[in-house]
């Protein structure tokens, strides 16, 4: 595709912060960015050129959206494949919907992920109480029982410890298709977030640690403190699976790295990621600005880092409470996300703190880095 000249109008599917992280992205690039989205003042819409306010499966919103815009992206994985059909009958969508399908359901996620000889979890997916109990015959306990559809932050998932467990956990969690993961006991959470243009230039981010934090993403360590080695293996899961997916846009692929080290892919995100949010402050070029150019059909730049960073979410009334402080704390970068109400789970925003490259510090060092922020993890 000849690449999207300045002052095209990129359509971004979704209007939460990445949205507006990638629509911020987009302008710096020259491009306008619309958005798709049910909430007219929301965190992408406020930063935005234009908005089509309706909803993601509408035929009617699907084709004014499509009209406003020349190619389409995403930002949540939560919208309808099928819309996104409508969708690229009438525009390029990247990624596609396939992918989208693909990533949308653990099952073929995970099915698709081992296909292509790239180790998960072990896991059996679960349709009934008799299966349940077979699975967890086959994989033991502990185990996590998970929604095979729409789970995000640790929710539509149960942890079963003993057999006991069972039976609560799948009254919860059914009608919905399942699936049952053995429990890892991860040294550590890593994710790599790969972008792959049009013409299959990729550009591959660090591999980063993730910490969670009630389910919720709380810091990101940039670079992950793993081996070089270890490093150098997660970049070369996160290729594959982009190109045997497909992808054209950006993908972040969740990983274990298990008490042996061996590294065990999670989920896939075909979209910008939390986990990403460093990069804007600690990159030439950020996850949100590789996002837009492979979408856009621009160069891929290599995705280098100049410097160490932490990043910590600013997660509920008791993080953006700190605002304040954090704005008086030099050294802390502030990213807000204009949401109007700040409820408890909620991301409002997000701090980086940069150093310089090898100098990202130990535990103690990174909460006194944190200034008011240290305490919490
Ligand atoms: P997910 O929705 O699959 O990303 O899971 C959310 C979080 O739950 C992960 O980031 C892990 O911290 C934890 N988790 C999920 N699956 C497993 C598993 N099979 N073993 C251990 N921890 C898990």
């Amino acid at each position: 595709m000849t690449p999207l000249p300045p002052g095209a109008t990129i359509g971004i599917v979704g209007g939460g912060q990445l949205g507006r992280m990638s629509a911020m992205a987009a302008a710096r690039l020259g491009y306008r960015a619309h958005i798709l989205t049910e909430e007219p003042q929301g965190p992408a819409a406020q930063v935005a050129a234009g908005t089509t306010i309706g909803p993601y499966d509408d035929p009617t919103t699907i084709a004014a959206f499509a009209a406003c815009v020349d190619v389409v992206t995403f930002e949540f994985e939560n919208v309808s494949a099928a819309g996104l059909d409508l969708l690229a009958a009438a525009r390029p969508v990247h990624p596609s919907p396939a992918v989208l399908r693909l990533t949308q359901a653990r099952v073929t996620e995970k099915s698709f992920i081992n296909a292509a000889g790239v180790p998960t979890v072990a896991w059996l997916p679960v349709g009934s109480p008799e299966e349940l109990a077979a699975a967890v015959a086959q994989l033991g306990l502990p185990a996590v029982l998970k929604t095979t559809r729409l789970g995000y932050d640790g929710r539509g998932q149960a942890m079963l410890r003993t057999m006991a467990d069972l039976a609560p956990a799948y009254e919860r969690l059914s009608p919905k298709p399942l699936i049952l993961e053995a429990f890892v006991d991860f040294a550590c959470e890593i994710s790599v977030i790969i972008a792959r243009g049009q013409d299959g230039q990729m550009a591959v981010f660090d591999a980063v640690e993730n910490r969670h934090r009630h389910h919720i993403l709380d810091l990101t360590l940039a670079p992950a403190p793993i081996t070089p080695d270890l490093a150098a293996q997660a970049q070369a899961i996160a290729r594959e699976i982009a190109v045997a997916i497909g992808l054209v846009g950006l993908l972040a692929v969740e990983m274990f790295v298990d008490a042996s080290g061996h590294i065990l892919v999670n989920e896939l995100a075909p979209r910008p990621h939390n986990s990403g949010h460093w990069t804007i402050d600690a990159c030439p070029a950020s996850q949100f600005e590789m996002h837009i150019r492979a979408v856009a059909g621009l160069p891929l730049p290599p995705a280098t880092r100049h410097s160490d960073a932490v990043m910590k979410n600013l997660v509920g009334p008791e993080a953006t409470a700190l605002w304040p402080d954090i704005l008086a704390t030099p050294g802390l970068i502030p990213h807000l996300y204009g949401k109007a109400e700040a409820r408890a789970g909620r991301k409002m925003g997000h701090v980086t703190r940069l150093f310089a490259r090898g100098a990202l510090p130990g535990q103690f060092g990174l909460s006194a880095a944190l200034g008011v922020l240290g305490g919490e993890s």
